[in-house]
This record gives structure tokens, sequence and C-alpha cells, in this order.
């Protein structure tokens, strides 16, 4: 299997190739055709399967789609400060590949709000962040999320496990109803199960 057979586009193919992925790994060659066609999806998949770029680079795809607006159009939800920078570092090299050079915005708790609040005031076209601390975000309007097109709940197992059951109604009150939303989980206990048939609409399952 190619990435080129997955629906890519050739900016995006050549994005991977100097990413220096040869072949995707199963995670992609399952996720990247049902997410690109715009479907929810709901993928099992564990740390190191390659499930960060199993989303990434659809993601970056959808953003080529239109110009740059006035707030982001796709939003990452990660559990961890680590996990958010990972996912951050990754969108960004990708995206420094393509003409367009989509913004990534990244935000975690833990340090000053403040300098996050400077860096979104020019925009951003991808919002990387923990959940607690886009709450923060929200609270001093400093992000508007109305234009979130695509959500991604990376690690949902570990973002309940974070408190995220009760974060969750406030962020989804921020987002358009009729959006796209991918949920990655490395296990599925019930209460993912129960996230997973709360969020996602006729979702296409991934498990590798
Ligand atoms: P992840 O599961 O997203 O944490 O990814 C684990 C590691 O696999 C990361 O270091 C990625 O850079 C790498 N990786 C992801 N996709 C591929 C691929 N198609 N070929 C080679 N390495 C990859």
């Amino acid at each position: 299997m190619s990435f080129s057979s997955l629906g890519l586009t050739p900016a995006l193919l050549r994005a991977v190739r100097e990413q220096g992925y040869h072949a995707p790994t199963p995670i992609q060659v399952a996720s990247l055709p049902p997410i690109l066609a715009g479907r929810d999806v709901l993928a099992l998949a564990h740390t190191g399967s390659g499930k960060t770029a199993a989303f990434a680079l659809p993601l970056l795809q959808r953003l080529a789609s239109a110009p740059p607006g006035a707030g982001p159009r796709a939003l990452v939800l990660a559990p961890t400060r680590e996990l958010a920078i990972q996912t951050a570092t990754l969108l960004r090299e990708l995206a420094a590949r393509l003409l367009h050079r989509p913004r990534v915005a990244l935000a975690f708790g833990g340090v000053s709000i403040n300098p996050q609040l400077m860096a979104l005031r020019g925009g951003c076209d991808v919002m990387v962040a923990t959940p607690g601390r886009l709450l923060d975000l929200l609270d001093h309007n400093g992000l508007r999320l109305s234009q979130v097109e695509l959500l991604v709940l990376d690690e949902a197992d570990r973002l309940l496990a974070a408190g995220f059951a009760e974060e969750r109604e406030r962020v989804l009150a921020q987002l358009p109803a009729r959006r796209q939303t991918l949920l990655f989980s490395a296990t599925c206990p019930p209460a993912v199960q129960t996230m997973a048939a709360d969020l996602l609409v006729d979702p296409v399952q991934v498990r590798v």
C-alpha cells in the first residue's frame, strides 16, 4: 500500500515524503480514506502506530480547500502537555512544507496564559490544546471556535481520565454542531463508547 492510493493531494504526498515516511502504517491505511471523505471516525490505535499523522494529514488537506479565515477551522484536543506539543510539532513540520502554510497554535496549562493569548492574536488555522487551557482561553475571549469544521479528540480514554467529561459540554457549546469529529483512543472502555455515541454521527470504526 502506498500513500498515493489513499487520496492525498500531490502537495501532501510531497510533505509525507519529505517527512521520511515511505509507506503508510495500518492505522493510516484504514483511516485516511474515510477521514478524507468527510466521515466521522472512531479509531482504536495506540501511540506508536502512526495515529497522529493519520489525522494530521487529512486535517491539513482539508484546510487547503479554503483560504484562511477568522478563526481555527480545526481543533485538536490532547490530554497532556507532552502529547499536545508532539501533535503540534508534527502539524507544524508538515504545514511548513505546504504552499499555504496553515498556522498551528498550541496551548496547554501549567504555564502563563499570556504568551498563548498573544500568539493567538495573529489568528490560527489549527488549534492544538489541552481542554482546561482551552477553556481558559475561551474565558479570556482569546479564541473563537465558531469556524471549527473538524474536531479531533486524541487519546480520548486519557482525555476522559483527565476530567474531560466535565469540560466537554462547555467546549462543545462553542463549536458548530455541523462538523466532522474524529475520536482516537488506545482503549475503548464504556466511557469512551458513550462519548463516541454522543459525539460521532454514523462513524466509521477503525481498529488496528
Ligand atoms: P504516533 O503513533 O503518532 O505517536 O507515531 C509514532 C511514530 O511513527 C512517530 O515518530 C512518527 O513520526 C512515526 N510515523 C508515523 N507515520 C509513519 C510512516 N508512515 N512511516 C514511518 N514513520 C511514521
